[in-house]
């Protein structure tokens, strides 16, 4: 039997993981796709492709051109446009998907957190919380905090950002994971108020949660887009494999 042909839409730990399950498994063929952002992309097991598809319907058309029997949308938790795409092209094609999430950070005893919908939102709550900001958001995220002259911004990204950028900006060139001591050490020799971070969930980047309620620092905590409806869904890559093979036999 021909193996059934996955389209991975990834940029997470957890589609490497998923792709890693697959490649192992003769009954798959897994096509992994990043969207290219990162200079030096870690690249997952298997078939992979780089860049956009041009929307939803350049994505359907990739999906029939391809003979994509199933896609699983493991993009990050904020990569709300990719999602909706996916959730439309597959709608429209008839092909088999599934989104892979895992779930938001749960709020502890002792977390001082304050969530907001938006980063806009984020850079309005920062007015009462605080003159040195830690922020994990993303390079692409910065644009939200240029107006805020009075504040000292440590941003940590994978890539340098591009402006406009806040008037007082030093860059922590890092990639995860972190520890809760790394997460310590960043925290107090920056003497960091506050942080900023989006409710990616997972345990890559969660110590600087632990971190925080350990010092008492307080988190601004962005909310996560909602999920396009009426799509299966899975928590884990075992999870998701685990849809696949019911819904393929
Ligand atoms: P986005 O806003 O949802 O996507 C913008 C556009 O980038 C999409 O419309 C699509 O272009 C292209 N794209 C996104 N993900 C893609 C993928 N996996 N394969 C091919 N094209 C993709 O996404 P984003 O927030 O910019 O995130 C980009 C990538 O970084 C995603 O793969 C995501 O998993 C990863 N990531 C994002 C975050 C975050 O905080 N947003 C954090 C960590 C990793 P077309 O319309 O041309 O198809």
């Amino acid at each position: 039997m021909a193996a059934v042909r996955v389209l991975l839409l990834g940029g997470t730990g957890e589609a490497k993981q998923l792709a890693h399950l697959l490649d192992e498994h003769d009954s798959f063929h897994v096509v992994s796709s990043m969207a290219g952002r990162v200079r030096d992309p870690q690249l997952p097991a298997g078939e992979v492709r780089i860049g956009g598809f041009h929307g939803a319907e350049g994505l359907a058309g990739w999906l029939r051109d391809n003979a994509i029997d199933a896609v699983v949308d493991a993009t990050h938790p904020f990569a709300a446009k990719m999602s909706a795409s996916a959730a439309q092209a597959t709608r429209e094609t008839g092909v088999a998907a599934v989104v892979l999430r895992r779930p938001g950070w749960r709020q502890r005893r002792g977390d001082v957190w304050h969530r907001t919908p938006t980063l806009d939102g984020a850079a309005q709550l920062l007015r009462g919380l605080g003159r040195r900001v830690l922020l994990t958001t993303g390079r692409r995220s910065i644009g939200a905090f240029a107006g805020l002259d009075a504040h000292h911004f440590v941003l940590r990204c994978v890539d340098p950002p591009e402006p406009p950028v806040p008037a007082h900006l030093e860059v922590v060139l890092d990639r995860g994971p972190y520890t809760v001591e790394q997460e310590h050490s960043l925290l107090r020799s920056h003497r960091v108020d506050v942080l900023v971070t989006k409710d990616s969930g997972g345990s890559m980047t969660s110590a600087k949660l632990t971190a925080c309620r350990e010092l008492g620092v307080p988190v601004v905590l962005v909310q996560r887009p909602p999920v396009p409806s009426g799509l299966a869904s899975a928590e884990t890559p075992e999870a998701a494999l685990e849809w696949l093979r019911a819904r393929f036999g």
